[in-house]
């Protein structure tokens, strides 16, 4: 069985060649289809992994791993590839592999963004998700990021100007820090900070930073919960019209027998559940129960902060299937899969944090239509 490689990000040629590859070695157990196309007409994997030889993978319950929507977070997407090795190499050899695979399926996208996970792995910019120019098609003049000078990172510039919002620590000069109100011109020089690039159409005077071409976030694009432009930057001009969203949403409603969803990420450390838009009432955070146990199994290994996020981002893409009924969750980090709890206990959990919703102040309710909670704007979503 092909392992993974841990010490590089996989670009797409390496991807496609090693889910073949699986597929190949491991006939019975693994089968490869495309979902749809991207915007620049890569195919977007979809892995099912069970045991054929036990039943057709439409007659077994489903969990649904999803993985790199977002460009920069191919991690998840080691981490999915990591699940399916995992699960392949140990049917027939660890008992409760075997046991998943002959009675249960796996569904696996490892890369749902394929056009933004190449392009960052080759520019080495940050690219939020899509690369497709969203709302604007041209560029404005200003500051181009890029790595100028070929050592494969983009780093931070320092300008001299006098008056500049940063100086050079007293103690250490290669450390900036802000400058105060007070200071006066001796405590200078002064710099600016812009990012490794240069600037077209510069003016002489001004220093423009033109919003990225790239504006769209994919995860803001499912139906649920969505939001136009003005309340939610990147989310598209309407649910799915993006052909990455369009077709996992196909996917998922191709097959009924999804009863649980995991969102791999990587940004922030946490674990999400539904409706992460929304603030638990207090005293709920010790019923979050087995949220904390994935949260100990597997967050901490990976080096996350550790803890259930009560009231952080919303969970767009599980709100998929999570309005099905299905337990849906995100990962903020690579990891193990943990076998989740039995899903009524999650269900009731969501439900009476939806009926009980009084004192929140951050995000969105968990359907259009019940209105805002009051008192801030809602969270944006990650
Ligand atoms: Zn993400």
């Amino acid at each position: 069985m092909r392992s993974v490689a841990y010490d590089h990000f996989y670009a797409y040629d390496e991807l496609t060649d090693t889910l073949r590859t699986w597929t190949e070695e491991a006939p019975n157990l693994c089968a490869l289809e495309s979902i749809g196309e991207s915007y620049e007409g890569r195919d977007i994997w979809l892995v099912t992994v069970t045991n054929t030889e036990t039943g057709a993978h439409l007659d077994k319950p489903g969990f649904l791993i999803e993985a790199n929507i977002h460009s920069m977070e191919w991690t998840g997407c080691t981490a999915a590839l990591h699940l399916i090795h995992r699960l392949l190499a140990g049917h027939g050899k660890d008992d409760l592999v075997t046991r998943a695979l002959d009675t249960r399926v796996f569904y696996v996208i490892p890369r749902l963004n394929p056009d933004g996970a190449e392009r960052g792995l080759e520019e080495r910019r940050f690219i939020r998700s899509s690369v497709r120019p969203y709302p604007r098609e041209d560029l404005e003049d200003g500051l181009r990021v890029e790595d100028l000078d070929g050592d494969g990172r983009v780093l931070d510039m320092r300008v001299e100007d006098p008056n500049g919002a940063w100086h050079p620590h007293p103690d250490e000069r290669k450390l900036l820090v802000r400058r105060e109100p007070v200071d006066s011109p001796e405590d200078g020089p002064f710099y600016r900070l812009l990012a490794e690039g240069r600037i077209e159409n510069y003016d002489g005077v001004t220093i423009k930073v033109p919003p990225p071409l790239e504006g769209l976030d994919l995860n803001r694009n499912f139906p649920a919960d969505w939001a136009p432009e003005h309340e939610q930057r990147g989310a598209g001009p309407y649910p799915t019209s993006e052909p990455e969203v369009r077709a996992m949403v196909q996917a998922v409603t191709e097959r009924p027998n999804i009863t649980g969803h995991i969102a791999y990420h990587t940004f922030s450390g946490v674990h999400l559940r539904p409706y992460a838009g929304r603030r638990a009432r207090q005293g709920r955070a010790g019923r979050l129960g087995h949220h904390q146990l994935l949260v100990q199994h597997s967050l901490r290994p990976a080096g996350g902060r550790g803890r259930a996020a009560l009231g952080v981002g919303a969970l767009p893409s599980p709100g998929l299937t999570s309005a099905r009924g299905a337990v849906a969750r995100r990962r903020e980090a690579g990891g193990e899969l943990v076998p989740g709890p039995p899903r009524t206990a999650e269900l009731r959990l969501a439900a009476d944090e939806r009926d009980g919703e009084s004192s929140g102040t951050e995000g969105r309710s968990g359907s259009r239509g019940r209105g805002r909670v009051a008192g801030g704007r809602p969270a944006r979503r990650r």
